[in-house]
């Protein structure tokens, strides 16, 4: 109960006097994306502290294919500078990114990627979740717990 407030969860009471408190909850939203940020943020952290200490050296950069056995990688602002990698086996692992609906182009306030969510300061009182992987159904019950209509 103490550390609710640190989570994002705010507790209130009524009651009278000398009667059993009937609690009252609210979610702050600003502070539950702030802290779920902070955790990524040091997951990633730590992720590279420990690639730096298994002696795995690390280049910050926009990287691209030369040829089958080397990296060209941009470091500089704006491509200024290169750095290139040569060796027998490259791992491409560039991950993925939100797909845009033509339809329903994000716009960051109204229609929102993954990665515009962790923005909202305040709860919507109704939601929709296009998409029905795993983060889809993630945030539906996420949100539908916090109070949103999903
Ligand atoms: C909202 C959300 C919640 C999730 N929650 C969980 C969870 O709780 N547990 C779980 O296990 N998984 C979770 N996942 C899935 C997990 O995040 C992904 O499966 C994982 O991050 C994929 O790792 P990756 O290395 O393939 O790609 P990414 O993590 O996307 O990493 C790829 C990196 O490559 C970089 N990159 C791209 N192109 C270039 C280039 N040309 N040069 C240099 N760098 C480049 C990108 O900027 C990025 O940093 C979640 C995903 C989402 C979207």
């Amino acid at each position: 109960i103490a550390g609710a407030s640190d989570l994002g969860v705010q507790l209130f009471a009524r009651g009278a006097k000398g009667t059993p408190l009937t609690p009252e909850i609210a979610i702050n939203l600003a502070a539950v994306n702030k802290r779920l940020l902070a955790l990524a943020r040091q997951q990633s952290d730590d992720m590279r502290s420990s690639l730096v200490e298994a002696g795995v050296r690390i280049i910050s950069g926009h990287g691209r294919l030369d040829g089958p056995g080397a990296v060209v990688v941009s470091t500089g602002p704006q491509g200024t500078a290169f750095d290139r990698v040569e060796a027998d086996t490259l791992v491409v692992s560039v991950g993925a990114s939100p797909r845009q609906l033509p339809q329903a182009k994000p716009d960051g306030e109204r229609i929102l990627t993954w990665t515009q969510l962790y923005d909202m300061t305040t709860l919507p009182e109704h939601l929709i979740v296009v998409g029905s992987g795993v983060t889809g159904a993630e945030f539906a019950s996420a949100y539908m717990n916090l109070g949103a209509k999903v």
